[in-house]
């Protein structure tokens, strides 16, 4: 049975690289065909009318012609362009790093539409959401287990009794929750506090919604952080490179509000001085 030449699908784009003089390759990810690579040609000349349509991080309809090496985008059509997503550096290397972890997670052409319409939630939430850590949390967590990397968090990975509702243990390589008799027989397993235990439950079991209400203080925050990325590094046997360059910002986001602070300070012990 021959191909059809052509076929129409929704997209989100993750990812976009320069490829020869005027084209662009982009890594988009698809309700039905999974994640593909598409060329758009001559997207990078100035005149393009198809270059806006193609944007980074915009839901878009596609045509698509198959092609020998890459299917090529015919026509695209803007859905949304989740401009909120390009305006803030802070929130774009949270997106990207969304884009990086489904790279990573899945294959390419493997159908995984409940994965792409959270990623698409996920977009939507990282524009609009008070807190969009807790959102890319949420992400990283249904991700997984969209991947097949579900974290046990109800039951000992060693011996499988209930956890109880105190303070335990995670490993990253058994994959979930330790018990206080099990935390010795594990290599380099983490104390988790019941406070995080149950936000992470919560946010395995609970829809966004019930999420999004839940105020995490840095602390909490920094817990759950430091052991979902050491969970996904131990799935992907590597950091993705996006988690470095959102540490790097948030340091530098921080020295620079110290720095303005300190500054309203001394202008405001200089004004107290000359008055
Ligand atoms: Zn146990």
């Amino acid at each position: 049975m021959e191909r059809e030449r052509l076929y129409r699908t929704e997209a989100l784009i993750l990812h976009r690289s320069d490829f020869g003089e005027a084209d662009r390759l982009l890594h988009v990810l698809t309700p039905h065909l999974g994640r593909l690579r598409l060329l758009a040609k001559g997207v990078r000349k100035l005149s393009s009318r198809k270059a806006g349509h193609v944007e980074l991080f915009s839901h878009v309809n596609l045509l698509v012609a198959r092609g020998s090496t890459f299917d090529i985008v015919s026509q695209a059509e803007l859905l949304e362009p989740f401009r909120t997503l390009h305006d803030n550096l802070e929130r774009a290397s949270m997106t990207y790093y969304v884009g990086e972890l489904i790279v990573r997670l899945t294959e390419e052409q493997d159908e995984n539409a409940p994965l792409f319409y959270l990623t698409l939630a996920t977009f939507d939430r990282l524009c609009t959401a008070r807190d969009p850590l807790l959102a890319l949390r949420y992400f990283e967590l249904h991700a997984l287990e969209l991947a097949g990397y579900r974290p046990q968090l109800h039951f000992c990975v060693v011996c499988q009794r209930r956890i109880e509702p105190v303070a335990n243990f995670f490993s990253a390589s058994m994959g979930g929750v330790l018990c206080s008799h099990h935390k010795g027989q594990v290599e380099q397993a983490m104390p988790l506090t019941l406070h995080a235990l149950k936000v992470l439950r919560h946010m395995q079991t609970q829809p966004w919604e019930q999420v999004a209400v839940l105020r995490l203080n840095s602390n909490l925050h920094m817990e759950i952080e430091t052991l979902v990325q050491g969970f996904i590094v131990h799935v992907l046997e590597r950091q993705p490179k996006s988690v470095e360059f959102i540490h790097r910002l948030r340091r530098e986001l921080r020295e620079n509000s110290l720095k303005e602070q300190l500054h309203k300070t001394r202008n405001t012990t200089q004004e107290g001085v000359s008055l």
